[in-house]
């Protein structure tokens, strides 16, 4: 193949024929689907690509690190249903892209990691190039599909194939490869055009057959106690209408799992949010739409959910093999959300409601639960507990239910997840399938790009601490992100001792650490608060100026409790040695 000067040589030679390479190409082809949005990491040898993709009108977002800009790339994917772009060097950039790939996936949400690569024949031969690694083999096992381009006449084909397989089916991450020879591979522009696809129907519409719907219709009506789970992928598919008329029409409690709430508010009637455990455990039909039986479902069996075959599911999913993954699913519904609930709701017109003493059931339950944890919430104590200060967040994000909450820690994630309620679809952004830490401001960052609404993180001290630099990435880009830490002085608790006396203790971090100046030294506005009232006040503030703040809420370091709600999966030695 001719090197990028002999072409432009020929070219030049037959006369003024417009050219294009790798890097236009690569812009054409993502604009043309729709896609306006990259967040990334510049350097070897993607910088001109970013570059090039500003300069052509995209909205290109540099981070700190590729693990956060590969968060934010994956939360825009749950957002929109458009892959979210995550854009990185070769090798260690792309490793570092490449745990939020496999989040993405995990979490079933569209995200393309776009990586820059060495020379192949060097890489293939193992002779030690710059930043030399085999990505596309170490990608593949990670994510949903991989693919590279070797071709400037091949990109096209390329962005289409990892744009469909991130949002068709179940959605997922792509890794597209493009080695650093790619970018500067030239071709006349009229045949780059040409090469170019546009993705047609990338997500069709899945519509289950008449008779696996009317199975569970007939499930449905023999309960007398039924349930319905909303999981995210009732949120991400937007087919919030049909979900509503679902729930509102059969009358069926409801439990939304963490990144569902606000499909319905959680004020709504039907919401069984705070009586959870008597309806797992009670409920004889469950309605699965769009959640997983996990491990945060305790994978359906077990004390949680009552003895063995007290229980049907009816499960509504996009992906096959999700049916029985960890019990039998009597009536399996394959497609996608808004498809099967359309005909679920047309056939189920007029069915009965539930029994009025199940409704009662859980609607005592929750007004006992409710009431219980409202004196916990009124406290103006100093220093505030992790009740007290979300008692107060709670509050705000009633008077401001557009707001996008986004939420890492271990107590402050637990405990905010079900003390805030939320009134929206898709404004509570969390830590996801993985429980994983380090999502918070690639989270908040995307949010605030993608939606331009008012974003409020609330982080736990150590949550934040995986992506707090990216503190000057929101200055850079003035976003309207209020950040709250729950400075408790460490993981769970901050009162731990090494036994030796030499060290700090594992769990502890530097006591009384001032997060606010982090958000000072960018520009931001550093906020500290030691009592709810003072809390609520400072968001306020910061929230109605829309622009870089960060709250420094100094919380009790004996308050938190060890792993959150989840300390059953934190095994804990009970040998002592004898020394
Ligand atoms: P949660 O953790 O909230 O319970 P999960 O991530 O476990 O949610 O489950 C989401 C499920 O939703 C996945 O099994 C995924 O296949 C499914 N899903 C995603 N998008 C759609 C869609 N548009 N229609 C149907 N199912 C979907
Ligand atoms: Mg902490």
């Amino acid at each position: 193949m001719a090197t990028t000067a002999e072409k432009v040589k020929e070219t030049t030679a037959a006369e003024e024929v417009d050219l294009t390479d790798g890097f236009h190409l690569v812009i054409d082809a993502l604009k043309l689907n729709g896609i306006e949005t990259i967040y990334g990491v510049p350097g070897i040898p993607i910088t001109d690509l970013g570059r090039l993709a500003q300069g052509n009108g995209m909205r290109v977002i540099s981070f700190r690190h590729e693990q956060n800009a590969g968060n934010a790339a994956a939360i825009a994917g749950f957002l929109t249903k458009k892959p979210g772009i995550c854009l990185t060097v070769s090798a260690p950039g792309f490793l570092n892209g490449l745990t939020a790939l496999a989040h993405a996936t995990t979490n079933c949400w569209p995200m393309i990691l776009i990586s820059g690569s060495s020379e192949r024949e060097v890489v293939d031969l193992m002779q030690g190039d710059y930043e030399e690694m085999d990505q596309l083999a170490i990608a593949k096992p990670l994510c949903k599909a991989a693919y590279r381009v070797l071709h400037a006449e091949d990109i096209g084909i390329g962005v289409a194939r990892a744009i469909r397989a991130a949002v068709s089916g179940r959605p997922g991450g792509v890794y597209l490869d493009l080695p650093a020879k790619l970018f500067s591979q030239v071709m006349e522009a009229a045949k780059g055009e040409q090469s170019l696809v546009k993705v047609i129907d990338a997500a069709p519409a899945q519509i289950p057959g008449p008779d696996a719907v009317k199975r569970a219709v007939d499930v449905l009506k023999g309960a007398k106690k039924p349930l319905i789970i909303l999981g995210k992928g009732a949120a991400y598919a937007q087919a919030d209408e049909e979900i509503r008329k679902f729930v509102e029409g059969t009358g069926i409690p409801f439990l939304p799992m963490s990144m569902a709430k606000g499909l319905l508010p959680d004020n709504h009637p039907q919401s069984a949010g705070a009586a959870r455990s008597t309806a797992l455990l009670e409920s004889d039909v469950v309605v699965l739409v769009g959640a997983r039986l996990n491990w945060l479902l305790s994978h359906g069996k077990g004390k949680q959910w009552g003895p063995r075959g007290s229980k049907k599911f009816i499960q509504i999913d996009i992906e096959p093999k999700e049916m029985d993954s960890n019990v039998e699913i009597a009536a399996p519904l394959v497609g996608d959300i808004g498809s099967v609930l359309g005909e679920l709701n047309k056939a189920l017109s007029g069915a009965p409601k539930p029994a009025a003493d199940w409704v009662k059931t859980i609607n005592d339950k929750k007004e006992a639960n409710i009431s219980k944890m409202a004196a916990k919430l009124g406290k103006n104590s100093s220093p505030m507990d992790f009740h007290s200060a979300l008692g107060a967040l709670k509050q705000v994000i009633k008077e401001r239910p557009d707001a996008i909450l986004v939420n890492e820690g271990a107590n402050t994630l637990d405990l905010a997840r079900g003390i805030i309620d939320m009134y929206k679809p898709r404004k509570r952004l969390d830590v996801g399938t993985w429980g994983v830490m380090g999502v918070g401001m690639g989270s908040a960052i995307a949010a605030a790009v993608e939606t331009g609404l008012p974003v409020l993180a609330v982080e736990g001290d150590s949550a934040f601490g995986f992506s707090g630099m990216e503190v000057e990435t929101v200055c850079r880009y003035n976003l309207p992100i209020t950040i709250v830490i729950f400075n408790n002085n460490g993981i769970y608790r901050g009162v731990d001792k090494d036994p030796t006396g030499r060290d700090p203790a594992t769990t502890v971090f530097v006591p009384d650490a001032r997060y606010d100046k982090m958000m000072e030294a960018f520009g931001g506005k550093g906020y500290y608060a030691t009592t709810p009232d003072e809390l609520k006040r400072m968001v306020d503030e910061a929230m109605d100026a829309g622009k870089p703040a960060l709250i420094n809420a100094v919380i009790d370091p004996a308050a938190g409790s060890e792993s959150g709600n989840i300390g059953n999966l934190n095994p804990q030695s009970v040998v002592t040695k004898k020394k």
